[in-house]
């Protein structure tokens, strides 16, 4: 139940059709809808598919729903299903009854992508050809299940939904990470209580031999009970074990990792190219499971050093002329853009604005009159509330702020391009949803990359114009 567009159920549909199951495959959206996704599973044989809506006797007359992590337990059809005693799974339950590989879960409000890859990266440089990537990142291990082996280490992203569902399973991973904990998709789980105790289930599970890495900055998941051994990571280091910021930089430079008697100070800030202060501070939760696994210090560095930003997540896209173009698509929240424009020391262009959620943007907006950027260019459905907002706010703090306002990202593009001097960040951080102007955040930041790649091409040819002006002249 629930292919989705991105893929969401490939890997679960093709685990099970080729191991001979009498599979269906329904889903609200058409055909034409989820092209995508059935041109993915066009080779399997023998699955029948029913889009374009649910019908109720496929839910009673089956033996098992395997439903996307996407639909909640109360959906009628579901509740259908349960009332005749049809048991309902989930792609991950179906991965975590048949993997024999040991687990490092990632779990957290912000943060997890990046923590679970950086993790990946360095395991996989300590135990090459045994680590596995998947879950809420996007990849679903269950078709490569019975590649892995007893002793493997599995990375998984998983999500407060996944969590949830895995509770039946009492899931028992031998290293948890929890990245941070704040209020989020209250419109799926019922109270910020039930939101904190999904993702509470991770270290609750969790029996005395087992590892809980956690951040100490963060008041309420240092306080999330577990029976596993805690280590720490954070900005202040405090005695504990763990690994934390050292000395006195201003940026963050160098961390300390603690095992018992052992102490051990990394430059993580100088092998790290991942922008942002809050990237330090997943890499300390991924270095310190890495080192408390085995990890070596030379790994460590191989790792940190050619690990780069995952896409649309301050991801550096292009440099031209000397102007770094940072892609920060997924910053769908004004905290998340507050976020990036304090990740940079070098004078920025900003990008910001898209569709209306009807949020509160003063934070975004205090932000930039705080520490105004070179330039501002608002775009989407808000571009002119903001732009309005901001223009207000400057007036009243007396500091100029130079405005782009003409709404479309291949202006605020060019407008940018055309007045960043060399050294200078164009950062698209919209702090806004997308769905105003494009499909999700990741065609927002595809178009960014290409217009990117655009003005690229016209500086090349330009200066090769240039150049052959110079040369018949
Ligand atoms: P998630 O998978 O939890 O959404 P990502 O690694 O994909 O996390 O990062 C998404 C966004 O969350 C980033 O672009 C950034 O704005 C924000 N973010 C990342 N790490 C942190 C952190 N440690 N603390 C707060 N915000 C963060």
């Amino acid at each position: 139940m629930g292919l989705g567009r991105f893929g969401g159920a490939l890997g679960a549909v093709r685990y099970l059709a080729e191991r001979g199951a009498d599979l269906l495959v329904t889903d609200l959206r058409t055909e034409p809808e989820l092209k995508t996704s059935l041109e993915q599973l066009a080779d399997l044989p023998g699955v029948t598919y029913h889009l374009g809506g649910h019908l109720e006797e496929d839910f009673t007359s089956c033996d098992l729903v395997v439903a996307s992590a996407a639909i909640p337990l109360s959906n009628r059809y579901l509740e259908l299903a349960r009332s005749r005693g049809i048991p309902i799974t989930r792609e991950m339950n179906l991965f975590w009854e048949r993997n024999p590989g040991r687990v490092v879960a990632v779990t957290g409000t912000n943060g997890k992508s990046t923590t679970t890859a950086l993790t990946h990266a360095l395991l996989s440089q300590a135990f090459p050809g045994r680590v596995w990537l998947g879950g809420n990142i996007g990849k679903s291990l269950l078709p490569d299940v019975e590649k892995i082996r007893p002793g493997d280490w599995v990375v998984l992203e998983l999500s407060s939904f996944q969590l949830e569902d895995l509770a039946v399973l009492r899931p028992n991973a031998q290293v948890s990470i929890v990245t941070n904990f704040s209020a989020n998709h209250l419109d799926r789980h019922p109270s910020l209580d039930a939101y904190r105790a999904a993702k509470q289930q991770l270290l609750a599970c969790q029996s005395t031999d087992r590892i809980a890495v956690l951040n100490q900055d963060d008041p309420d998941v240092s306080q999330w009970p577990t029976g596993a051994r805690r280590f720490w990571f954070g900005s202040d280091d405090i005695g504990r074990e763990g690994m934390f910021l050292y000395g006195a930089d201003a940026f963050p430079r160098r961390a300390i990792f603690r095992l018992g008697l052992r102490e051990q100070v990394f430059p993580l800030g100088d092998w790290l190219t991942l922008a942002g202060r809050h990237n330090v501070i997943n890499a300390l939760a991924a270095c310190s499971a890495a080192l408390l696994l085995g990890t070596q210090a030379a790994q460590i560095e191989a790792g940190i050093r050619s690990f780069t930003a995952l896409p649309h997540r301050l991801e550096l896209v292009g440099e031209v002329g000397g102007v770094r173009y940072f892609n920060d698509s997924k910053a769908t929240t004004p905290a998340a853009a507050i976020l990036a424009l304090r990740s940079f020391r070098a004078p920025c262009w900003v990008i910001v604005g898209g569709y209306d959620k009807q949020i509160d943007l003063n934070g975004l907006v205090a932000e930039i009159v705080a520490h105004p950027p070179r330039g501002v260019a608002c775009v989407g459905q808000v571009g002119p509330a903001l732009a309005a907002q901001l223009k207000q706010a400057a007036a009243e703090k007396g500091c100029p702020l130079h405005l782009d306002e003409s709404g479309t990202l291949s202006h605020a593009v060019a407008w940018c391009a055309a007045q960043a001097q060399p050294g200078e960040v164009v950062l698209l951080s919209p702090g806004c949803a997308s769905y105003d102007q494009f499909e999700n955040y990741e065609e927002r930041g595809l178009l960014f990359a290409r217009l990117v790649a655009e003005q690229a091409h016209v500086a090349t040819t330009s200066s090769t114009a240039s150049s052959a002006n110079v040369a018949t002249s």
